[in-house]
Order: C-alpha cells, then sequence, then structure tokens
C-alpha cells in the first residue's frame, strides 16, 4: 500500500510557485484538517554506526488531503507556517509523538528519543518551554527522550535564540541543528548556542561517493562536531559506500532510505522496537 510507505507522495509542487487560488484553498482545507483526523505521523529510525542499534526516531508530518490524497509537507508546511496553523498543527504533532513514545515504553519496549521538528514561529513562542513541559508532565514522558530539531534559518537573533534554547535545555531535552549546512551563521551559533547535536544535510551526503566536495563538506562537519563534543547525524543515507564513507568519519548515527523509509506507528514497532529483557 503506497500510502503507508509514507513516502510515496503524489507530486511536489513547491509552495512558492503554487498560484494563489489554490494555496488558499489549501489553506482552508488544513484549518479543517486537524479535527477531521487528516494528519498522522510516520517514523524514520536512526541508527547508532558502532552497534547498528535503533537509537531515535524522527516524528513526520502526513497529510491525507480526502479530495487530493498525500500532500507532502514540503508543500503544506510553508503554507501552515505563513498562515500561523503551524502552531496548533505543530502542538499535536508533539503531543502526539510524545505520546506515542510514552505508550511504547508502558508496553516495555526498549525507551528511544523520538526526534520531533520545530518550525520558526513555534521556536518563536516565548512561551514554548512552557507548553512542551506542559506535554511531557501530562504525558509522563522523560524530557532525555524528546530531540527538538531545529534549522539555522530559526536562529536569527542571537540573543532571543540563546534564551529560548537555554529555557528548552533547563526542560532536559536534546537540541539539534536540522539541514546541518544549509544555513548560515552556524560557526557562530556553534560556539555560543547550548546544542546537542549536527544532521548533516542529505544534500551532502547524497554524492558523498561521487562528488570529493561533498566528501570534504561530510569530513568537515563530523570532524568539528567531535571536537565541540556534539553529536553528528547524516541524514538521507540511501546506500551501504555512503554508510561505510560515514563509519569510517566516525559519524555517530544515520538515518535514511538505506534503513528504512519513514513509517506508520504500528510497523515501526513491529520492524525496529525491541522488548526490554526482565
Ligand atoms: P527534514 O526534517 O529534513 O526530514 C527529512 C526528510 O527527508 C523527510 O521528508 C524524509 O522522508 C526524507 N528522507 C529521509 N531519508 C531519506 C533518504 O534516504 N533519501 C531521501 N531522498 N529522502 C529521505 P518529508 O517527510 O517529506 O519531510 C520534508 C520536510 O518537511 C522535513 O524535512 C521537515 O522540514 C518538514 N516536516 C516534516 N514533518 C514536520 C513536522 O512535524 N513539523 C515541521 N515543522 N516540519 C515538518
Ligand atoms: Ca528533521
Ligand atoms: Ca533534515
Ligand atoms: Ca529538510
Amino acid at each position: 500500500n503506497a500510502k503507508d510507505q509514507g513516502v510515496e507522495i503524489r507530486r511536489y509542487v513547491p509552495a512558492m510557485q503554487m498560484k494563489a487560488k489554490e494555496r488558499l484553498k489549501l489553506e482552508n482545507d488544513m484549518r479543517r484538517a486537524l479535527e477531521r483526523n487528516e494528519f498522522y505521523l510516520v517514523y524514520q529510525p536512526q541508527v547508532h554506526l558502532d552497534t547498528e542499534e535503533i537509537v531515535g526516531m524522527e516524528a513526520l508530518l502526513r497529510w491525507d488531503h480526502p479530495k487530493r490524497g498525500l500532500i507532502s509537507p514540503s508543500e503544506f508546511i510553508p503554507i501552515a507556517e505563513e498562515s500561523g496553523l503551524i502552531v496548533s498543527i505543530g502542538e499535536w504533532v508533539l503531543k502526539t509523538a510524545c505520546l506515542q513514545n510514552k505508550m511504547w515504553q508502558n508496553a516495555g519496549y526498549q525507551p528511544i528519543c523520538v526526534s520531533i521538528n520545530l518550525s520558526m514561529r513555534q521556536f518563536l513562542q516565548p512561551n514554548l518551554a512552557g507548553k512542551i513541559g506542559a506535554i511531557l508532565s501530562d504525558i509522563g514522558l522523560e524530557a532525555c527522550y524528546v530531540d527538538l530539531e531545529i534549522t539555522e534559518s530559526m536562529t536569527l537573533d542571537k540573543e532571543t535564540t540563546f534564551d529560548q534554547l537555554k529555557r528548552l535545555k533547563e526542560l532536559g531535552v536534546f537540541i539539534s541543528i536540522d539541514d546541518f549546512g544549509t544555513g548560515y551563521s552556524s560557526l557562530h551559533y556553534l560556539k555560543n548556542m547550548p546544542i546537542d547535536r549536527l544532521k548533516i544535510d542529505r544534500s551532502f551526503v547524497q554524492e558523498v561517493m561521487e562528488d570529493s566536495n561533498d566528501a570534504a563538506i561530510v569530513s568537515t562537519i563530523t570532524s568539528m562536531a567531535h571536537h565541540l563534543k556534539l553529536k553528528v547525524t547524516a541524514e538521507g543515507v540511501e546506500n551501504k559506500d555512503q554508510l561505510q564513507f560515514l563509519r569510517q568519519q566516525r559519524c555517530h548515527d544515520a538515518q535514511g532510505f538505506l534503513f528504512s523509509k519513514p513509517i506508520r506507528a504500528l510497523e515501526f514497532e513491529k520492524s525496529f522496537l525491541k522488548m526490554l529483557r526482565v
């Protein structure tokens, strides 16, 4: 079933190229999508390269539109972001992913960390740490099982970013920089911000075997992460050669189609979760 693959997305239309009318329609549909249960999450495993164990999973949002079918997040997230709807959708993602993780722990599976993508608007909310703290205590999930992914582009205003990250770190969650290398002011951030991990953007990983510049970039990011005592995860790993290269570079973890596409919770549970030994 293509839908259950989670990534078999019908078509990709960059939000910028979409006609205004179509955009507006999609925005209106999105307003009702939450209450109509049209959203769901898929999960992609994060694999520790030394042990090959699953150490985490990234939660990725899917929208099953009643007429249009599955719509890619790259298509609807920018619209959600501009309209402000991302705040309530993002809160649903946080709650759903944390609840799922807690339910798996309750069922006796070995605890792993869930990575959740934050959008710019969400990140700029002054009470974000309070909201996340309330979600965690409602659900009873320990903060150390949550990792928040932000991008470099969200870190424009130094003061705000630092304060926000500090509050989030005080909760005890992990912070990752997503799509690392595609934004700017990265070195400054690495030096000053309380972050835990870099996720190397998949555009560098994709041609790491063919393009020596990409290889140099991946190798540099990885070694820099080691020096700064940050964890480093490679995104978009699709084949064994890439994996081998990343191992040589001492990259910590990897994520990508080589291990699995993002899949539904039940399938993730069956394929990747391990029972705790008692
Ligand atoms: P991202 O956070 O960089 O997520 C990784 C994307 O790469 C996912 O696309 C995933 O399916 C895809 N991917 C993973 N492994 C591979 C691989 O080996 N090869 C290739 N070609 N692709 C791979 P997806 O699920 O379509 O998500 C696209 C973007 O939408 C995400 O990029 C993220 O920026 C955004 N997004 C998804 N879910 C959420 C969410 O809950 N909240 C927010 N704010 N943004 C989200
Ligand atoms: Ca991400
Ligand atoms: Ca990414
Ligand atoms: Ca991305």
